[in-house]
């Protein structure tokens, strides 16, 4: 089986390998109830800093990363699970703690997969990933505490991005005046295309800022943190929701109460990896519903396992336009 392969010792480094799959059981997955053929694994940001070693994000001297997968099931002893069975898994410390996706076989605990939604292929649900999924599950707490589309417009920053153009792509379709913030002038038409009504340039967004500005946002979905998400909160209307899930600018939040006390906003924090397995079936069953699968092909580009490296340098580099997904057959 080939896969790729993550060591920490003497020095740290990601190599393709093709190893045999007793060695794969012995020394890189030596637990799990579940064997699944992968079909296709994903680049997201965390694996961008797994695979380059950026960030301290492998717990383990040696493992097979990639944060999700889809793949069929090829021999169970958990009792949901049976051969030939549809599996999609995002987190649970996969690729972190846990051998994961960049590889043709994985091994991994049955009670971290969810069934594949019919409606998708499974490339289709790779395109979507952890990244997408996540941006569904922003969507999904903007909406639990109250942000209709009436309610005026909703930004979404890191607009680009994996989390950013699946948010960006499910807000409009339902409803919601989008307002796209990014760094890549050349791409605002992209960003049209997946139906945000404006673009705002990052900068506008990245610096320190007063704490309280001008109100502007009843929502906001942001994948960046640092002064972009306090910039978010401070211009966040009264009664506002802002989403945070992501630091592609920085872990950092020097922020000011203001806008908390003073307007009552909600900041809500969005956690894919550990979220419970009602919430990921939820919101994979409303982006099977509702996710525009041509705007999904739009935003999508497929690699060979080969090139999953160099996918990985690009997005911490903040060059990958939405999603990247591993055909790890290829
Ligand atoms: P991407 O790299 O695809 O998207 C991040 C985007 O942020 C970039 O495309 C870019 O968009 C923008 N960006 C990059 N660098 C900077 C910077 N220095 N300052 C401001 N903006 C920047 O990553 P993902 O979409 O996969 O993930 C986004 C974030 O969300 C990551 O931090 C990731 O770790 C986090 N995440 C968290 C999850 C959770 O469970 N909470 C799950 C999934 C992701 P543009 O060029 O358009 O500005």
């Amino acid at each position: 089986m080939k896969a790729l392969r993550i060591d920490k010792e003497p020095a740290y480094q990601c190599q393709l390998v093709d190893i045999d799959e007793a060695q794969f059981e012995a020394e890189l997955a030596p637990e799990g109830d579940v064997w699944v053929d992968v079909g296709y694994s994903t680049i997201n940001y965390k694996d961008g800093l797994a695979i380059t070693g950026k960030s301290p994000v492998v717990r383990k001297p040696s493992l097979i990363p990639g944060i999700d997968l889809v793949g069929r099931v090829r021999q169970s002893t958990h009792g949901r699970w049976k051969a030939g069975d549809e599996v999609i898994l995002n987190g649970w410390g996969v690729g972190e703690n846990h051998s994961g996706g960049l590889s043709q076989v994985a091994r991994v605990k049955g009670d971290w997969l969810i069934e594949k939604p019919a409606a998708l292929s499974p490339l289709q649900t790779m395109a979507v990933g952890t990244a997408g999924y996540t941006a569904m599950l922003c969507v999904m707490a903007l909406q639990a505490n109250g942000v209709k589309p009436e309610d005026g417009e909703i930004l979404v920053t890191g607009a680009t991005g994996g989390v950013g153009s699946v948010a960006v792509a499910l807000l409009s379709k339902a409803g919601y005046q989008v307002v796209a913030a990014t760094g890549k002038s050349t791409e605002h038409a992209f960003l049209a295309e997946l139906g945000a009504a404006s673009v705002v340039a990052r900068e506008t967004l990245s610096e320190p800022g007063k704490p309280l500005q001008k109100e502007r946002w009843a929502g906001v979905v942001d994948a960046v943190g640092s002064h972009t998400l306090v910039n978010a909160c401070a211009a966040t209307r009264y009664g506002g929701v802002v989403t945070a899930c992501g630091l592609a600018q920085g872990m950092d939040f020097p922020a000011s109460v203001a806008p908390f006390i003073l307007r009552g906003i909600t900041l809500c924090g969005i956690d894919s990896v550990m979220a419970p397995i009602a919430r990921r079936e939820a919101a994979w069953a409303r982006i099977a519903g509702e996710l525009d699968l041509s705007q999904l092909a739009a935003l999508t580009q497929v690699v060979p396992l080969s090139g999953a490296m160099d996918a990985a340098q690009a997005i911490l580099r903040g060059e990958i336009r939405g999603r990247v997904v591993v055909d790890v057959n290829a």
